[in-house]
């Protein structure tokens, strides 16, 4: 019986496992497709506090992973492909090995929605971004398009603005889905253009994106346009097919519901990170969201073991 398992390599499950082994629980990560997460995919994170000169995506797993492993955590890499977490014991599974536990740690993350068009995978991190926090500095007096017609498109754009010398949002429909504030916000900021029933069918650029191919889906014409980043905000896939039926979503976001303090509707079963968080979706937010998960992990394993609570005499 372990004492903790935690699901996922990113931020969260990674910060997680640092505070678990350090609270001696032995906890066993098992780090999944994507080793180190959503990070990893850039590379250049500017905004990691103690990283004055920035670090690179893959750089920053290798030191949480170190900084886990030296404290005792056993990184497994594998993934998960079953689990049942509604007993006292949780069950997990992975492609060889099955595991029983008195903790799950889930800190699967989320995925954001592609556009699925050619040149997007090869310029990601290179003028193709899913995060206007993250990236918009970058682009500080330059052109940026920003696809979607949706809150998260809109308010980014808008972010965007403080940076960019001009944001164009291409949105498929010919009017918005944002509420009525931010789109009234867009229409009217001098920064913005919207460009409508338009969608984009490649990213075309050479060491970085530097145009798009775009079709009208009303007239089906055409063009390019010369762009220099393209924010991509059509959504995120949290990833909770895993848990379905057990776990207890969000209706309007599909992340993990949690109280404040990371407990999901199961007992000894905690959320971390960009899995349980629709709203900031940063590493920092997902580290904090992991020490949480493990300080509550460390706390429900001792009274389970009744060290905080012994039984009376
Ligand atoms: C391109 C890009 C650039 C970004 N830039 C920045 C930035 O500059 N600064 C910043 O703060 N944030 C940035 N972010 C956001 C940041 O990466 C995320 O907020 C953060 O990674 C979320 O951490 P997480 O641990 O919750 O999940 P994730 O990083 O999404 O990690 C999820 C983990 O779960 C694992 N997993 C999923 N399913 C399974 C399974 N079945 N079995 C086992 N493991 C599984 C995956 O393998 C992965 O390791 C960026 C995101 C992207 C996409």
């Amino acid at each position: 019986m372990e004492n903790v398992i935690i699901i996922g390599s990113g931020p969260a499950g990674l910060t997680a496992a640092i505070y678990a082994a350090r609270a001696n629980l032995k906890p066993i990560l098992i780090a999944g497709m994507e080793r180190g997460g959503q990070v990893t995919l850039t590379n250049d994170l500017e905004n990691y506090p103690g990283f004055p000169d920035g670090l690179g995506g893959f750089e920053m797993y290798q030191l949480f992973e170190k900084q886990a492993q030296k404290f005792g955590t056993e990184v497994v890499y594998d993934v998960v492909t079953e689990v049942d977490l509604t007993g006292e014991v949780k069950t997990v599974k992975t492609s060889d090995k099955e595991y029983q536990s008195k903790v799950v740690i889930i800190a699967t993350g989320s995925t954001p929605k592609k556009l699925d068009v050619p040149g997007e995978k090869e310029f990601t991190g290179k003028g193709v971004s899913y995060c206007a926090t993250c990236d918009g500095f970058f682009f500080t007096d330059k052109h940026v398009a920003v696809i979607g017609g949706g809150n998260s498109a809109i308010d980014e754009g808008l972010f965007l603005t403080r940076f960019a010398k001009k944001v164009s949002i291409i949105h498929r429909r010919d009017q918005l889905r944002a509420d009525a504030i931010l789109r009234d916000r867009a229409l009217n900021h001098e920064k913005i253009e919207l460009i409508w029933d338009t969608v984009v069918e490649e990213i075309k650029g050479k060491e970085s994106v530097s145009e798009l191919v775009l079709k009208n889906v009303k007239t089906n014409e055409t063009s390019t346009f010369p762009i220099d980043g393209i924010f991509i905000f059509i959504g995120h896939y949290p990833n909770v097919d895993l848990f379905d039926g057990q776990i207890d979503l969000e209706s309007d976001t599909n992340t993990i519901k949690t109280n404040h303090r990371t407990h999901t509707n199961q007992t000894g079963v905690f959320a971390c990170g960009d899995v349980q968080d629709s709203i900031y979706r940063q590493a920092i937010t997902a580290a904090g969201s992991g020490c949480q998960a493990a300080m509550e992990a460390e706390k429900y394993v001792a009274e389970l073991e009744g060290k905080v609570y012994p039984a009376k005499k």
